[in-house]
């Protein structure tokens, strides 16, 4: 059962597929599991990752029964994905990259987002639900294409994904305005990440807008959805078993976890992958020049009210990072009344400040630090040259700050870094950093394929295709443009 972070009465939980169709609790709290089961991964040596991905996910859904939790996710990881692994590791250095961008567009959102039109689907039948449903998403660049390729020409289901106007790469603009399928909608807004996110989420609350498309249900493919962070849980446990059938750690060590970070949904599934039993001892959070975060772990002082910057890691510009509500719901003992008062704080004056025992008592856990732009250049040459691996931006951002936290603090233990794109996303930040060369984005990726002797079919002849959606609007024409949409 779940309840959610601005209401703990286990009274008033619900079942799973309530939270997956409703995507966030009607007091704007986000749902989590009432309690997390603890599991067995010791004996998971010999399993794939398709039947890990079942073990949890039956452990944290309460679905009809086991034989409908093996269809969805045989339905979900399949020839999909371009690794028969789902998410193989490589060691780079001195860490273990998760690969999770082998799925269809390219970035680790596939993991979850390959499953989730399934769990919605079925959860909409469980509870059963006639209306169709009208998926929001807000995208700072990959979740919206990862989000359009799962759900596209899915019946009952419309998708609606809003997205900041220039604030994207060139090939994840192009990528989600080239979607077909007879649901999908792609909004480009004047303004940037968070803008997009405030929007949905005041949809969600926003009565008399509902009322005008009684029609459909609203829902949410973003990370507040806890359909979205499940799926996210399977790669931890899959790679720890990897390290453990690699020789590289016995099982039962210490590992700790390194991921870029935004909107603090990756690093969160890592947390509950912890909670579930994996021993997982740090949790470090790499940031971009919007450290947010950083400050935040640094001071217990979160403060929004500071410049936001485009970035060469566009996917991690963001600076109201949602699922740090469910960590310090979980790390104040589910302390609901805590959770109301800072984010009633952060809506009103832009920050809030948390106390000094809760502070310490999460600084145990986390550490955060981040990456400059030169940073992030420097970091994907120096590993090109040194192990001949290409890492995508983000990926090197968190390659970055797991070295500043070696250094800091001497630990040696190993080390999952979350591998969360393909460098073929971002091939022109990529060549511009390995060779010094601005090119576009077309030369630069044909640049890239030769030099990696690979490529990603997400982005292969993108610019050949179709541009189907070019609709742009202002941020108070969102309401509106939906409304179009869905009359
Ligand atoms: C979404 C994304 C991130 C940030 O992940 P969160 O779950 O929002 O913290 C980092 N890197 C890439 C490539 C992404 O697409």
């Amino acid at each position: 059962m779940y309840i959610n972070t601005r209401n703990n009465d286990v009274e008033q939980a619900v079942f799973s597929y309530k939270t997956i169709i409703d995507g966030i609790a009607p007091t704007g709290g986000l749902f989590v599991p009432t309690k997390l089961p603890k599991l067995n991964y010791q004996d998971w040596i010999n399993k794939t990752y398709q039947d890990m991905a079942v073990e949890i996910f039956d452990a944290l859904l309460e679905f009809d029964n086991r034989e409908s939790i093996k269809e969805i996710v045989n339905n979900s990881y399949n020839t999909n994905f371009a690794s028969e692994e789902i998410t193989p590791i490589k060691k780079v250095g001195n860490v273990y990259i998760m690969e999770l961008f082998h799925g269809p567009t390219g970035a680790f959102k596939d993991v979850a987002l390959q499953a989730l039109p399934h769990l919605m689907v079925k959860s909409k039948s469980l509870a059963n639900k006639k209306e169709d449903t009208a998926i929001l998403v807000a995208t700072s660049g990959d979740t919206g294409k990862a989000a359009l390729e799962g759900f596209k020409n899915i019946d009952g289901i419309k998708v609606i994904c809003l997205y900041p106007h220039k604030g994207v790469s060139k090939m994840q603009d192009l990528q989600m305005r080239t979607t077909n399928g007879h649901n999908t909608h792609v909004i480009a807004v004047k303004g940037n990440f968070d803008d997009c996110q405030a929007m949905v989420k005041e949809i969600f609350s926003d009565e008399n807008f509902k009322s005008q498309i009684s029609n459909y249900t609203l829902s949410s493919a973003n990370s507040i959805n806890w359909g979205r962070l499940m799926p996210q849980i399977v790669y931890y446990f899959y790679s720890y078993i990897q390290l453990v059938k690699q020789n590289q750690i016995k099982i039962n060590d210490k590992i700790n976890i390194c991921i870029p970070t935004g909107n603090f949904g990756n690093i969160l599934a890592g947390y509950y992958a912890k909670e579930m039993g994996l021993p997982i001892e740090r949790l470090i959070c790499a940031s971009n020049k919007n450290n947010i975060l950083t400050d935040f772990f640094k001071t217990g002082h979160y403060d929004k009210k500071r410049d936001f910057h485009k970035t060469n890691t566009p996917s991690m510009d963001i600076l109201v990072s949602s699922n740090l509500e469910r960590y310090l719901f979980e790390k104040s003992n589910k302390d609901d009344k805590l959770i109301l008062n800072l984010m009633r704080d952060l809506l009103k004056d832009g920050e809030f400040r948390i106390g000094s025992e809760l502070l310490a008592k999460i600084n145990k856990e986390v550490f955060a630090g981040f990456a400059t732009e030169t940073e992030i250049l420097d970091t994907i040459k120096d590993v090109y040259s040194t192990y001949n691996y290409v890492l995508d931006p983000h990926t090197a951002v968190g390659y970055k700050v797991y070295q500043d936290y070696a250094r800091q603090t001497g630990d040696t233990t190993p080390t999952l870094l979350g591998g969360t794109a393909t460098p073929f996303k971002f091939s022109h930040t990529v060549i511009k950093a390995i060779t010094g060369e601005n090119m576009d984005e077309e030369k630069a990726i044909k640049q890239l394929e030769v030099l990696m002797n690979d490529y990603h079919e997400g982005v292969k002849d993108l610019e050949k295709k179709l541009i189907l959606h070019n609709t742009t609007c202002e941020i108070n024409e969102i309401k509106s443009e939906i409304l179009k949409i869905l009359s």
